[in-house]
């Protein structure tokens, strides 16, 4: 059976970092959490007001962040001095393990700075891991163009056939850019049992389309959780359609959770935080 949307979740203004302006649709009241989701952010202006300052350096522990780049250009430093430029259609897939303390800020004065920020938890066993980076570079992300003028982009997990750029993460994840013209059909397979969810950012389409059911119409800054199912279908109209289709295995831990640490415990929260002040958070 294919999966139909569940809920609709309309992305939040809000702003975070030292101010930066973006719409939050994971981790927010109305959808604190999608296991093993647990924040999805999308920024994108062309006022350098709005993200100019950055994210100046702040910790994480247990969990990783996927920061995907649609325009505009991020510099990642951390505290063991790895260093990179994350440039429009890049990606960074960042395990944070037991512990990163980085920033990102923008490398430019002006122009439009669009991208997205995803949260996706760790299992216990692996919350204090050594940190991981895969930084790749817009030209190693596949890209499957059909002549109708569908275009996927291969983030992660695989679409027809075509392996995506990031691999080895303990949720298996599915994270795909698709870009579908008017009047045409999209369907991908899904695991059964895994979180499953598409946030439309242009245009709009139908998503959910199964036997005898029409679907739900989704505009952009929206998110459709997913259903169990198979797979899903999306349909477009008159307009075109821009979205991210994501999918992984749910954890089904219990999350404490408190800013930059995700943990299963409030003690391995206190830990974090004690660890951090006391700088015997990267030893
Ligand atoms: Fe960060």
């Amino acid at each position: 059976m294919m999966r139909s949307v569940s809920q609709i979740v309309d992305a939040q203004e809000t702003s975070d970092g030292a101010g930066v302006r973006l719409k939050r649709s994971i981790g927010t009241r109305e959808l604190d959490a999608l296991d093993p989701f647990l924040l999805l952010d999308e920024f994108g202006s062309d006022r350098a007001d709005d993200y100019l300052a950055g994210f100046p350096d702040h910790p994480h522990r247990g969990f990783e962040t996927v920061t995907y780049m649609l325009a505009g250009s991020m510099r990642h430093q951390d505290h063991k001095g790895n260093r990179g430029d994350l440039v429009a259609g890049s990606v960074q897939w960042m395990t944070a393990g037991r512990g990163i303390v980085h920033s990102e800020m923008p490398q430019q004065k002006d122009g439009l700075m669009r991208g997205f920020q995803l949260w996706v938890n760790l299992p216990a066993k692996d919350k204090m891991c050594e940190p991981r980076y895969q930084d790749i570079p817009p030209e190693r992300i596949p890209e499957v163009s059909r002549p109708d003028g569908t275009r996927i982009r291969v983030i992660a997990g695989e679409a027809e056939g075509v392996p995506g750029a990031v691999n080895g993460i303990v949720t298996q994840p599915l994270y795909l850019d698709v870009t579908l013209p008017p009047g045409l059909r999209f369907e991908q397979a899904l695991p059964t049992g895994h979180t499953a969810f598409v946030y439309v950012f242009e245009g709009e389409a139908t998503f959910g389309v199964t036997d005898g059911e029409p679907g739900t119409l989704l505009r952009p800054s929206q998110l459709g959780v997913l259903a169990e199912g198979e797979g899903v279908a999306a349909a477009t109209a008159g307009s075109p359609v821009r979205f991210l289709l994501l999918a992984a295995q749910p954890l089904r831990e219990p999350v404490a959770r408190s800013g930059p640490f995700v943990m299963n415990t409030r003690d391995e929260i206190h830990q974090a935080v004690r660890d951090f002040q006391n700088g015997t958070f990267l030893d």
